[in-house]
């Protein structure tokens, strides 16, 4: 699942095309959640009716999703299997190990999956730290037992391909917080991803350690807190404050836990700097911490948010000001430590962009890798344990979800949006009578392009004249063709408001003949 951003207006959500699968479902016998990240688990509401099997998570992620389900009423259809670290499941003609690895979110685990003709691992999304604070460190010793047995095929997380070294620890990474914040005045508001719940930890640790109190705002934060502390973690950390409490302490005395890392227009961090918070507002002097990486593609939001936060004198730290964030995903020594444990024969990068997956096989190869596989959405690999080759494209892409269903992302629908987006609507209604004649002035709506009263009324006016015109000097025979009238009108319209205006607005026209 990925978010909706101005190419897609209308849509926050982006979900799969199933249709491969829901062809398939015979076969299908289970989904496995490897992490409770929404890009690993955020579209299973919305697809789940189609699919229909069972699913197994971790405790923490089976709670977030049967929080999610709830919302669209499946939380007591689906059956989700709960599986622990370091065990074995059988699912189908499968048997699955679940090995512990370090990761931005609790429970994370790579998947071992023993088929009848050997070993592939799927290494979910995963980075090394000998010190992730909540959770198990990334299990070196299981990924050397399942590399013994020899691995067909590592499926491998792509994103930090092109970073040297490694990705750090977060552990180092509390040390630095609690420095970073003990240098603060005012209050210090921290933003970060809501699933990252060691990060939570730290930022309750540096608030403690700077005799701060933590107040926690932003509806994910909330509840993954609640998940985190019903899975035991979080549990000697202190009640956190009210927010409509927050007021009456002392602001240096306080630390704001927060959503909207990313610029999310309708998230805490946002609404508080753009003064639309009911209980929390800036004030000079105070700071926001990034603790979180900028995501491609959100750099304007999060642009707009900065500029906003250095209008109310707010200070801003963030990744290059200093040691505020680390990834969770491997950079280039960790990928490397990763296929000496595993030994793979083929090596098939995933999560990543084209650029990363190209990257990353390079890497493999250079490594020693016997083979590297770069394999887009919709692309079918077949596996044997002599070769591995793409044999077919199946059908692939994405879904918008548009308000309650899934609409094709690249379908008219979505087009037509996107074009009114751009250029605006022009509606016009016509009245003919039974000479093919005008029976009354065309109506013109053309919301997004002109207003018909104010400033924009003598430009309305002349639209409607035009229209009128073009109709007038059509003959009666063409008058009688629908198709013809069409093309004309939108035309003379889509020329005029150009004259006029720059912009070629969409026309939509109705005939009414009487
Ligand atoms: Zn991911
Ligand atoms: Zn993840």
């Amino acid at each position: 699942m990925t978010f909706g951003d101005s190419s897609t207006p209308g849509v926050e959500l982006i979900v799969p095309d199933p249709h491969f699968i829901i062809q398939n479902n015979q076969k299908l016998t289970g989904i496995i959640i490897t992490h409770a990240h929404e890009d690993h688990l955020g579209g299973l509401p919305y697809l789940w009716r189609q699919l229909k099997c069972p699913i197994y998570a971790t405790p923490f992620a089976a709670g977030l999703l049967r929080k999610k389900l709830a919302e669209v009423g499946l939380s007591k259809i689906v059956t989700i299997i709960e599986f622990a670290s370091g065990k074995k499941l059988n699912v189908g003609p499968f048997e699955i190990s679940f090995i512990p690895v370090a990761h931005s979110v609790p429970e994370t685990h790579c998947l071992a999956i023993k088929t009848g003709i050997g070993t592939i691992v799927h290494a979910s999304d995963w980075k090394i730290d000998k010190e992730p604070l909540i959770g198990l460190p990334t299990d070196q010793e299981c990924f050397r037992e399942v590399g013994k047995t020899g691995v067909l095929a590592l499926l491998c997380d792509s994103t930090n391909v092109f970073e040297d070294g490694f990705s750090g620890s977060e552990g180092a990474l509390r040390q630095s917080m609690i420095e970073v914040i003990s240098n603060c005045k005012g209050r210090v508001v921290v933003a970060f991803f809501a699933s990252n719940v060691a990060r939570m930890e730290t930022c309750i640790r540096a608030a403690q350690k700077n005799n701060r109190r933590i107040a926690l705002v932003g509806r994910s934060l909330t509840r993954i807190a609640e998940i985190a502390k019903s899975c035991g973690y979080l549990s000697d950390c202190p009640e956190f404050i009210d927010v409509r409490d927050i007021g009456y302490l002392p602001q240096e005395e306080v630390l704001i836990m927060v959503t909207g890392s990313q610029g999310e227009s309708r998230a805490a961090l946002s609404r508080i700097s753009n003064d639309n918070h009911p209980e929390i507002s800036f004030s000079e002097g105070d700071t926001v911490i990034f603790s979180s990486r900028e995501i491609p593609g959100n750099e304007l939001s999060i642009g707009m948010l900065k500029n906003q936060l250095a209008k109310l004198n707010v200070h801003v730290i963030e990744e290059n000001d200093a040691f505020v964030h680390v990834s969770g995903h491997p950079a280039r020594e960790e990928l490397k430590q990763l296929y000496d444990w595993v030994q793979p024969s083929l090596v098939i990068p995933i999560h990543g962009e084209t650029r990363h997956l190209i990257e990353h096989c390079r890497l493999a190869k250079e490594c020693g890798i016997p083979s590297a596989l770069k394999v887009e959405n919709g692309e079918v690999l077949s596996i044997r344990p002599d070769k591995a080759e793409i044999i077919k494209e199946v059908q692939s892409g994405r879904y918008a979800v548009d308000g309650r269903r899934l609409i094709p992302l690249k379908g008219d629908v979505m087009k037509l949006r996107r074009r009114l987006n751009l250029t605006g609507n022009a509606l016009v209604t016509i009245v003919l009578d039974k000479h093919c004649d005008l029976l009354k002035v065309p109506q013109l709506s053309a919301p997004g392009i002109v207003d018909d009263m104010g400033q924009d009324a003598v430009m309305h006016s002349k639209a409607v004249s035009s229209i009128e015109k073009s109709i007038q000097l059509m003959s009666r025979k063409q008058k009688t063709d629908d198709e013809k009238i069409n093309r004309v009108v939108s035309s003379s319209i889509r020329k005029f408001f150009y004259q006029e205006t720059g912009k070629r607005p969409m026309v939509i026209l109705h005939i009414v003949r009487v």
